[in-house]
């Protein structure tokens, strides 16, 4: 082949997608150099907890039979993604990036899972992640932190660090996050990538396992919007199986992409919020976006100020609504049902069981937040806590409703920093939940964000996330604003910004 084997994890997976079809490569190719590449790099990003080598080119394999045969399959057949290891995916443990799931091996497909094998997805394996998703930084894994591709003494983000730094590492073209505060958008901040929070009840949960169900939403990570959008199209859509997923039609993010792809945001009308453009951004990030929102001018967006008076609180609400919800579904991992078990020699009760098996099993941030939860839920504090913080969760989600009676679209920076050194926060909880600040309002809201690449910071020459969010249900405007913003600075640039990452 002309382009040599490692020239494939180049490409997009729009242009794989095609190039597939034309039969012009096969999924078996597309996927050796894609496992070469892990094998690689993988021994220093560690973006992957399990790689299913034969599982991946067994599924190459059929795709390639079928099209052989001359059978029509979905765009993406063939394409390898990633998954985040918080999906049941039959075949390959779960693990959550929690010791209390090591080895266990879900009977079923999250429902995410089955829609990827349905396109002909070829699944490479299951992504690093803070233990059950708690966490900025990808250093809450039992198994080992996750590097920035970027700079491999810094994180990746979290919780997502796995599923960002494999797309960021060439290693796969696409991978499925999961968004409970910001664990798709922060990583693709840091990470010079796009990820996507798809309005909540979007995409299925089942077969997700539950940090906060209020609030938890898979979606794609990618480095461009357009294959961001072609992801979304295959996850989303309504399953009876979650009773919280949503029974409309998706928004045809796809050919939204390609409308914003043209670079004309005239009638469009971008609201800058004015809380989360404060002085709390390191001063790379604040040029960066200040760029960003005058190139979406020059596109021809009106852009307009927007208040939201009452985001300054999200973080506080957002720290006490996860926990309570965290203690309360991860009140599942008893010793007795799933994974580790502590303590089962005949002389134990099965309560000392339980608690041996939680405490050598949750390392230290999930029981911090069990025990904050439980807490917070508790009689007599539960009306001053939860109850509380219910109520600011409905101020935000009016603070919005507000917004976009004015604008449809609202803009941010994605994140106050750039990737931070490893280490650097592990030890300090409150300044590793400050990472998520600007994320968590779309969260608790149920809206739909995205986070794309807006440069690198003057600074440190890392990644910076420009952050749009749009109202429930018009996911499509991200994308198209999403891709003009995209087509214009890439155009600057004469490139992707993931392509200038240091080589691995
Ligand atoms: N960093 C946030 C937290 O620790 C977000 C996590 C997430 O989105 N899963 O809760």
């Amino acid at each position: 082949m002309d382009a040599g084997v490692h020239e494939l994890t180049r490409w997009s997976a729009a242009r794989l997608g095609h190039a597939l079809a034309a039969r012009e490569v096969s999924a078996a190719e597309v996927t050796t150099a894609h496992l070469e590449r892990i094998a690689a790099v993988d021994d220093r990003v560690h973006a992957f907890l399990c790689v299913d080598a034969e599982g991946a080119l067994a599924a190459a394999e059929t795709v390639d039979a079928a099209r052989a045969r001359g059978d029509q399959l979905p765009l993406l057949a063939g394409v390898p993604v990633a998954v985040k290891d918080v999906l049941a995916q039959t075949g390959l443990p779960t693990t959550c990036g929690s010791r209390i799931l090591r080895g266990w091996v879900p009977p079923y497909d999250a429902t995410v899972v089955r829609r990827l094998r349905a396109a002909g997805m070829v699944l490479l394996g299951k992504t690093n992640m803070d233990e059950f998703a708690m966490g900025s930084s990808t250093e809450h894994s039992a198994y080992g932190p996750t590097h920035n591709p970027w700079d491999l003494d810094r994180i990746p983000g979290g919780s997502g660090g796995g599923s960002a730094a494999a797309v960021a590492s060439w290693s796969a073209p696409l991978a499925i996050g999961t968004d409970t505060g910001g664990s798709i958008r922060q990583p693709a901040a840091v990470t010079g990538t796009v990820g996507v929070k798809p309005t909540y009840g979007a995409v299925s949960r089942y077969g997700l396992v539950a940090l906060a169900s209020s609030l938890d939403q898979a979606g794609p990570c990618a480095r461009t919007v357009a294959d961001a959008a072609l992801l979304h199209a295959v996850i989303a859509g309504h399953d009876r199986l979650d009773s919280t997923s949503i029974d409309a039609p998706v928004p045809d993010v796809v050919a939204a992409a390609r409308r914003g792809a043209e670079a004309d945001l005239r009638g469009v009308r971008v609201g800058l919020v004015r809380e989360l453009d404060g002085d709390g951004y390191a001063p790379g990030v604040r040029t960066r976006f200040t760029e960003a929102v005058e190139v979406l001018a020059g596109l021809g967006a009106e852009v307009v100020e927007v208040s939201c008076p009452h985001f300054p609180y999200a973080l506080a609400a957002y720290y006490l609504i996860l926990p309570s919800e965290a203690s309360s579904n991860l009140a599942r991992f008893d010793g007795m049902r799933f994974g580790l078990r502590d303590g089962d020699d005949g002389t134990h009760s099965a309560e000392e069981v339980m608690a041996r098996s939680r405490a050598a099993g949750f390392g230290p941030e999930a029981k911090r937040r069990i025990m904050l939860g439980t807490y917070a839920l508790s009689t007599g504090y539960y009306d001053a806590y939860y109850g509380q913080a219910q109520k600011v969760r409905t101020l935000v989600a009016a603070d919005f409703a507000a917004a976009f009676a004015q604008v449809d679209v609202v803009v941010s920076p994605t994140t106050p920093t750039t990737a931070f050194r490893l280490g650097e926060k592990v030890d300090d909880p409150m300044a590793m939940y400050l990472s998520d600040i600007a994320t968590i309002p779309a969260n608790l809201a149920g809206i739909a964000a995205m986070s794309l690449p807006a440069g690198r910071a003057e600074e440190d020459g890392l990644p910076v996330g420009v952050q749009l969010m749009a109202p429930a249900m018009a996911d499509d405007r991200l994308y198209r604003v999403g891709a003009a913003l995209e087509a214009a600075l890439v155009a600057r640039w004469g490139h992707l910004l993931i392509e200038e990452a240091p080589a691995l």
